[in-house]
């Protein structure tokens, strides 16, 4: 293939896995990275698709969603797997690689690919140039683009900061004690849970909640919070009945079983169509995952809580994607730029490179015919798409998790575990028929293991 053209601008892991779908499918592909003029603050080495912090790819089992997400990758002929593979060192239940062996697999990869010219330059607005543009600059991506890409999508659409609610599972909740009720009785009330809290309560929840460890800010994370989503603990800090006035308040609601209003309440919202799974809301929050389990539980109706996904609020640089992008990641608003990686809402080193590895793989057929559909809503792919083109007003970036899939039709499997196998199950055999579309012709399943971790 001679003049499919595509410009990929970050070589993270989303651009990188982009670029070599892209190639492998014979585009001619510039990869544009700023390394090694420049780094971002969180970036110690000059090689691509550096793992900034950890050196997990986390689970490794299928029964675990990102265990899931892998074992498609692998399947798809992913880049970042091959490297990690290379990589890989011991890790018990989890996918854990050499940092250094994986970034320098990746990067003489790339390097060597004859459909990839690599390019060292900061790139400080949206390029105008006739073949398609990839943006992949990540979580922390530079002042000026980011602020040529607001300005392209509307200044309220690009957010610099996440501010993210822990979500639990709807079976572990204790509906016997957590109410159903929507504030002044408006709206749907089954799309609220109220778990009510008296006052002793309330005053150690607080307690608890100021007490707890917290995640320490990173040197370039100056905090100042966004008014409308501060962290618990901040408003926990600026007084013992700030909570009971912010997103505890309970005016509006009362509990049927006393017909009173609780001292106050904390409110857990619907999370997927499914509801097999709500948040906390207004629960974004620092503190540490363990603590964050422990004081949560104290919540009456959490005592049993599982979490499908940890509070956090971090430097992150994502833009609404139900409303910027369409459903093949292209921006609305200027068609022919799309966006990869964590900038989308996607969250997490694999999530990243699964979103870079949809679009090159589509894309890349694309530009030789047709495109082709989305990966399937039953694959963990297809759920990362999912969380991306879902509207909602709070939009934060997500892992992949199983609140993002549909639920196995017939009867309900009540076991967690056996759940998760069947959904993984049904998850591979449908991403059969998408790799075939994608030019996958005879993918090789590694051995998939519903072992722990
Ligand atoms: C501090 C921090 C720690 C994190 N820790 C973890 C973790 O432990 N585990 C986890 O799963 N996820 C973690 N994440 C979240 C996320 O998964 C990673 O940031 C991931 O690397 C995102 O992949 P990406 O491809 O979207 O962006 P990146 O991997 O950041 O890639 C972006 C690339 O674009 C380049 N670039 C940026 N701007 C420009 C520009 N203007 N011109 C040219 N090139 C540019 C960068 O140099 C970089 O190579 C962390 C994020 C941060 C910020």
């Amino acid at each position: 293939m001679a003049d499919a053209r595509v410009m990929v601008v970050g070589a993270g892991l989303a651009g990188s896995e982009c670029a070599w779908q892209l190639a492998q499918r014979g585009v001619e592909v510039e990869l544009v990275e700023q390394k090694p003029l420049r780094r971002t603050p969180a970036q110690q080495h000059d090689f691509f698709a550096e793992l900034v912090c950890s050196n997990s790819f986390r689970g490794a089992a299928l029964s675990n969603a990102v265990g899931l997400l892998k074992e498609e990758m692998r399947r798809a002929g992913s880049l970042v797997m091959q490297a990690g593979e290379a990589a890989r060192v011991p890790a018990g239940g989890a996918f854990a690689v050499d940092r250094v062996r994986f970034g320098a697999e990746v990067t003489e990869r790339l390097r060597a690919h004859r459909n990839i010219t690599v390019v060292a330059r900061e790139v400080e607005s949206i390029p105008d140039v006739d073949v398609p543009v990839v943006l992949a600059t990540g979580p922390l991506t530079g002042d000026a683009l980011a602020a040529d890409l607001a300005a392209t999508i509307g200044q309220s659409h690009l957010a610099y900061y996440d501010a993210i609610a822990p979500v639990v599972t709807a079976e572990s909740i204790d509906w016997g004690v957590v109410f159903r009720a929507s504030r002044y009785g408006k709206g749907d009330d089954a799309a609220y849970g109220n778990c009510p809290l008296d006052e002793a309560q309330y005053h150690a929840f607080v307690k608890a909640v100021l007490d707890a460890e917290k995640t320490t800010p990173r040197d370039f994370e100056d905090v100042r919070y966004f008014e409308g989503c501060l962290p618990l603990e901040v408003m926990a800090e600026r007084g013992p009945l700030t909570l009971a006035y912010g997103p505890m308040k309970p005016v509006g609601l009362v509990d049927p079983r006393t017909g009173e209003q609780p001292f106050a309440v904390v409110q857990l919202r619907q999370e997927n169509l499914a509801a097999t799974a709500y948040n906390l809301v207004g629960f974004q929050t620092r503190m540490k995952w363990p603590e964050q389990r422990r004081v949560l539980r104290m919540i009456p109706g959490l005592e049993h809580a599982e979490f499908e996904r940890f509070g956090s609020v971090h430097r992150n640089t994502f833009v609404r994607a139900p409303e910027v992008l369409d459903r093949d990641l292209a921006l609305r608003s200027r068609p022919g730029v799309y966006l990869a990686g964590q900038i989308t809402g996607v969250e997490g080193y694999v999530e990243s490179a699964a979103c870079g590895l949809i679009l090159g793989a589509r894309l890349g057929e694309g530009l030789r015919g047709k495109m082709p559909p989305p990966p399937p809503p039953t694959t963990a792919l297809g759920a990362l798409l999912t969380h991306l083109q879902t509207p909602r007003e709070d939009f934060q970036p997500s892992n992949v998790v199983w609140a993002h899939f549909p639920p196995l039709e017939g009867r309900k499997i009540r076991k967690k575990r056996l759940r998760r196998e069947k959904m993984a199950e049904r998850a591979l055999r449908d991403l059969g028929g998408w790799l075939a579309q994608v030019g996958v012709s005879a993918p090789q399943p590694s051995e998939p293991s519903f072992a722990s971790g």
